[in-house]
């Protein structure tokens, strides 16, 4: 498979969008760390799956905005976000010992991400090394993929 070849570039802003998701063996986890950085989330726009995003909301007072559940196509919403740039960052605790029945979700989940180039916290010190960096509070820009180069070189040979 060809991949992309061309790259533009994207501002991450200042106030991030910051989708936070954890499945059911790490949702007492997420709260925790939620709650050691609770006055730095209220900084941001907070979305999530349906479940945690309510347990966010009710635990800490967080203004989170919930998506559908993460069985029910949650990750999946979180996913478009991310191909339409309207999503920042990625909070997943995902369970590493328990499967999940929308496993193939995550995968897709985590393939965007990568793909489009958004940072991704998988666990506690990796979502604190997220809070920590200077680039939190500021613009960061990166680089996507050149969606309409893909498309125009893939049109003109398919
Ligand atoms: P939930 O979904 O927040 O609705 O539990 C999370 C997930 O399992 O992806």
């Amino acid at each position: 498979m060809p991949q992309p070849a061309k790259e533009v570039s994207r501002i991450l802003p200042a106030r991030k969008r910051i989708a936070l998701v954890a499945h059911d063996g790490k949702k007492q986890e997420l709260m925790e760390w939620a709650s050691r950085w609770k006055d730095t989330l209220i900084a941001h726009q907070l979305l999530g799956t349906g479940t945690t995003a309510a347990r966010l909301s009710r635990t800490l007072g967080l203004e989170v905005e919930g998506l559908m559940s993460g069985p029910l196509g949650g990750d999946q919403q979180i996913g478009a976000r991310i191909t339409e740039q309207r999503l920042d960052l990625l909070i997943f605790f995902w369970d590493p010992f328990a499967p999940q029945p929308h496993d193939p979700d995550v995968k897709a989940l985590l393939r965007l991400a990568a793909l489009w180039n958004v940072p991704v916290a998988c666990n506690p010190s990796s979502a604190d090394f997220m809070m920590s960096s200077p680039w939190l509070g500021q613009d960061y820009e990166m680089q996507i993929p050149d969606a309409n180069a893909w498309i125009s070189s893939r049109s003109d040979n398919n």
